[in-house]
């Protein structure tokens, strides 16, 4: 029986040279191993007084969804530019080599309060504080992240001003 620590697979040199890259998808071949990951993502406190759910463009919304489902709560999604139709809000936000940017529906935000944020892994923490800072400059409230791993030694969490649970943190 495999364990959930050997289902993140690591690929050197990827896709740059000098990044370890963490591969968190092999779990979703092992669908009793990802339902356990799951149930302990949607055991978390702050998600229980969220509103909803921000899942992150593209892995996070693999995860982010199942912990919707499980945990009854509504999701909305943070995606790259371009993507969303109708009215949108974004943000750029720097890399470790070069700029990317992420959107979110007006319309969608509107409804919730609350959120917390689910992603598939917390590295240098830049990508979840833009999600951060766009929900923020909408006075909304953010409860925390959840992530499925936290590359401990980039110190993301550094950057994010909310709890942060980390099923893996390596
Ligand atoms: P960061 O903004 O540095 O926290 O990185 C955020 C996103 O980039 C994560 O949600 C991952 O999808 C991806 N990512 C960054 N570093 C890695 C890595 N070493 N292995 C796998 N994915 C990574």
């Amino acid at each position: 029986m495999k364990k959930l620590e050997d289902l993140i697979l690591t690929y050197k040199n990827f896709p740059k040279d000098g990044i370890d890259f963490k591969d968190v998808l092999e779990i979703l071949q092992y669908p009793d191993i990802f339902k356990d990951l799951i149930l302990k993502m949607s055991s978390n406190k702050f998600l229980k007084d969220a509103e909803a759910i921000i899942s992150i463009d593209a892995r996070g919304f693999i995860f982010g969804s199942a912990v919707a489902l499980e945990s009854s709560k509504p999701m909305v999604v943070a995606r790259k530019p371009g993507k969303l139709p109708g009215k949108t809000l974004t943000r750029e936000y720097d890399l470790e080599y070069g700029k990317n940017s992420l959107s979110i529906q007006i319309n969608a935000l509107k409804k919730f309060n609350s959120f917390v944020i689910v992603d598939d892994l917390l590295a240098t923490g830049g990508t979840v504080n833009c999600v951060s800072r766009l929900l923020q400059d909408q006075r909304k409230e953010i409860l925390g992240l959840i992530t499925f791993v936290e590359l401990k030694k980039l110190n993301g969490r550094m950057k994010l001003d909310f709890p942060v649970e980390s099923i893996i943190s390596i």
